[in-house]
Parts: structure tokens; sequence; C-alpha cells
């Protein structure tokens, strides 16, 4: 073990290849479904939105897929990132166990994000793609794509969730920045947001819509848009391995190996980014990390969810896919971790954990910035109020070593920095935050709008 507490890679160490989960995953995929005849969907009907070499990686069953030279180019803008041990958390808890963090906020626009949104900007530039659109909630994603569509050339507009919008201002004023047009959603641009505003003009907007309006607005461009995800699907979820590939190596340096590796999930792809690669090791190399997803107990789409087919979005065009799900009629509760809203959670994650190879827990608001406030003070970096969440989870292991005595060696992946998020501190240090724990009522109710599936469920 090394008396070094930050273990850097050179750039020569910068994987040269994305990790395939799905060429050694013992559960067997399920299909993806057309949303109108709930048929499997064709490249066809998915090429309207991706650029086929996207659709190949999304089906794809190959281990290792390499990396294009250009995207490794842009990725050393702040690739490979630190590997932290946090010595001063670990003294403050008292705890046996050693910490250590991935930090994925040293990106530029301060997540993980980036590491697909380069890729999925770098093929829609090969396949030929001029202009692209995309969601964001609370303004993490469509800030790496607008970085990303700015370097490759390619024209952007993002809807983005209207509460989000009129809370993060600086977010769009970001991705603006960039040159990336942004609207709050529901909007009056799409038949689907026209047809919300018209119900109700005060409609605060929901990932899932805006997910709806973004999909509209490149369905029916007659093919001069294309639609890029942040989340959920297989290929984001591959992109974002090169976490856990340079974790893997600096943990070597470190002279360590987890016991327990932990992300905080929205869609699933910070998660699955570190965590598929220590997967690797458990189902090949006989490793035995435990793999610890965390969400909130406002949306416990895993913990409370239903392992169902549903729609990925509120309006219905989006495919139907089997994950844990809220339903996709979920009105999210206004917390404060805007990246963490989303209904559903990734299919890939969705099965390991429904076979048992992945764990998950549920944490509180309040305790999780209580957590972040921990961290913060003792390792100086603001966290993301959604990877405080992995922090909350990083801390209650290392407090459970000490009760046990236990040396435990803890990764955790701390997925962004808050810099845009401190209308959220201050809530929380003027005591204006509460504890909300979704209801299994809601989640029993929203079962009853489940697309009709001629499959076993
Ligand atoms: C978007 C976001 C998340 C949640 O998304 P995943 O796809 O689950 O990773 C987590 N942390 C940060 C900082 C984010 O921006």
């Amino acid at each position: 073990m090394s008396s070094q507490t930050r273990f850097n890679l050179s750039q020569d160490d910068l994987p040269k290849f994305w990790y395939n989960v799905n060429a050694d995953n013992p559960v067997p995929p399920t299909p993806v479904l057309h949303p109108g005849t709930k048929e499997p969907v064709t490249p066809d009907f998915l090429s309207v939105l991706f650029p086929m070499e996207i659709i190949m990686q999304e089906i794809s069953t190959e281990r290792y897929i390499q990396i294009p030279e250009e995207v490794r180019e842009v990725y050393k803008l702040w690739r490979p990132t630190p590997l932290i041990r946090a010595v001063r958390l670990e003294k403050a808890l008292g705890t046996p166990a050693h910490i250590y963090y991935k930090y994925e906020g040293a990106s530029p626009v301060g997540s993980h994000k980036p590491n697909t949104a380069v890729a999925q900007a770098f093929y829609n530039k090969a396949a030929g793609t001029k202009a692209l659109t995309t969601e964001t909630g609370a303004g993490q994603w469509g800030t790496s794509l607008a970085m990303a569509c700015n370097f490759f050339g390619i024209d952007l507009e993002v809807y983005m969730v209207k509460v989000s919008y009129g809370q993060k201002p600086y977010r769009r004023i970001f991705m603006e920045t960039y040159g990336a047009q942004v609207f709050a959603s529901p909007t009056d641009r799409t038949n689907y947001g026209r047809s919300l505003l018209s119900e109700n003009p005060g409609n605060q907007g929901s990932l899932g819509i805006a997910i709806s309006e973004a999909v509209e607005v490149a369905a029916t461009s007659g093919g001069t848009k294309k639609y890029s995800l942040g989340s959920v699907l297989n290929h984001v979820l591959m992109h974002q391995t090169v976490i856990g590939e340079e974790a893997l190596k600096q943990m070597d340096m470190a002279g360590e190996y987890p016991d327990v590796v932990i992300g905080c999930v929205g869609g699933g792809s910070n998660f699955g980014g570190i965590a598929f690669p220590f997967l690797r090791e458990n189902l090949k190399n006989g490793k035995r990390t435990r793999l610890l997803a965390v969400e909130p107990t406002a949306t416990p789409s895993l913990t409370k969810g239903v392992y169902t087919f549903d729609y990925g979005d509120t309006a219905q065009m989006a495919p139907v896919v089997k994950m844990h799900t809220l339903g996709h009629t979920f009105m999210p509760p206004g917390i404060h971790a805007g990246g963490l809203r989303y209904h559903g959670m990734a299919p890939l994650i969705s099965a390991l954990f429904d076979a048992g190879h992945i764990d998950a827990v549920a944490v509180k608001q309040r305790a999780t910035f209580e957590a972040a406030i921990q961290f913060t003070k003792t390792e100086g970096i603001i966290p993301a109020p959604e990877s405080a969440h992995a922090i909350r989870a990083a801390i209650d292991e290392a407090l459970d070593a000490k009760e046990k005595g236990e040396k435990r060696t803890i990764l955790f992946n701390l997925s962004g920095h808050g810099h845009f998020d401190m209308v959220s501190y201050e809530k929380y240090l003027h005591d204006d935050l509460e504890d909300f724990e979704y209801p299994v009522e809601s989640v029993q109710e929203a079962m009853q709008h489940l697309p009709e599936v001629n499959l076993p469920v």
C-alpha cells in the first residue's frame, strides 16, 4: 500500500477501448420494443434518431470497442481523471476503512457526462449529422453535449426541464456559450409541448416530457436532426467505462483492491461506468467486489420500482424497454438532485440488479447533504447533489466497517462537482430542505398505465 493519496495516470494510460459488459453479461438481453406496435424495434426505426454506428454499439456483444483517436484527443483535455484517497474524511470518521474516489468533476463541464457526449457527437459528425436535439434536467447533460457539439461543429437544441431552467440560469448560459439553443420544456415548439401547455400553462416539466419533445423534434425533422441521450442506453453506459478502466489501474497503483464500488444512479451511466470493469473482474477473474448503486428515496426506481416493460418517455414516443420503473407518468418531487429524477433505470443495470450482481440502496435528501458537507469540509470539493448520494453510502460503509472493526477498501465515483448547485446548498444550510419518500401507492397507481406487451415480464 502506498503512502500517496493521489493517483495520476499519464495520458499514455488513457484507455484505448471501451468495455462492453454485454460480452460477459450472464443475463440475456431483453428486446427493445416499438412504442406503437410493441414489436421489437428495427434498426430502421432507431436510425431516425441515431447514427448507425451508435445503433451497432447498442446491440453489440463485442467485449472491447476501440475508442476513435478523435475522441481520445478530446478526452485528453481532462482524462485520465485523478483517483484520490480521502484520508482526511477517513480521519474525521475515525474509520479503519480506506476510502478512494474517482473524480469525474475534473472535466471542463464538471461531470462524467462528456465521456459519452464526445463519443456521440463524433459518431454523428462521421455520419454527416448537422444538428442534434436533446433534453436536460439539471443541465449537466445539456452542457456536456453543447461542448461536444461545439468541438465537432454540430448545431444543438436543448430541451431543458422548466423548473431547472428557472432554478439554474447559469447552466443555461453555459450551454449558450458553447453555441447551443436552450428551451424551457414544455415548449410551444412541439405538438406534445403545446398539448401539455394548453392543459396546464404552469406545467413545470419533467425529464420524461423533455425527452418526448427532443425526440419529436428529431423524428419529425425529415432526417435533418438526430437525437442524443445522456444516460440509460447500453452505448452510453459503455462510453462511461473509461472511468472504471482507469480506476482499476489506479487502485493497482495504490496497492489495494476495492471491497465495494459505489455510484449514484439516475439513469445508471456513471455507476455502470465505474462498476462494469469491476463486474468483469468478478465474473471472469474471481474477484468479489460488491457493486452498490445509490438512489434518492424520492425517486427509488431500483428499490421501489417494478421490473417491467415501460416507455422511456412520458409521451410514449420513445422505445419500450424492460427496466425498473416508477411508471412513465411519474412526476418527480422537486428534490435537489435534478440529475437523479428519471422514472426508469438503464435496462442493463435493472437486469444485473434483478439477477443479484448489483446491490442498491436509497438514501434521504437531508442525510445526503449532511454527507456532502462533511466531504466538502474534509476533502475540499463541493460535490454535485447527485454525487453526494454516493458519498452518503460510502460514509455509511466506512462507519459500518468502524463498528465491525473491519479494514475495508471503498471506492466511489464522484460524478461531478456542485458549483452550479449553490441554491440547493443554500436551502440545506438554511434548514429549508425536506426529506421525501416516494409512496408505494403512487408506484402501484402508475403501473395501471404500463404499455401492453405480448411478452413474459
Ligand atoms: C447526470 C448526473 C448523474 C446521474 O446520471 P447517471 O446517468 O445515473 O450517471 C449523476 N451525477 C452527476 C454529476 C450528473 O450530472
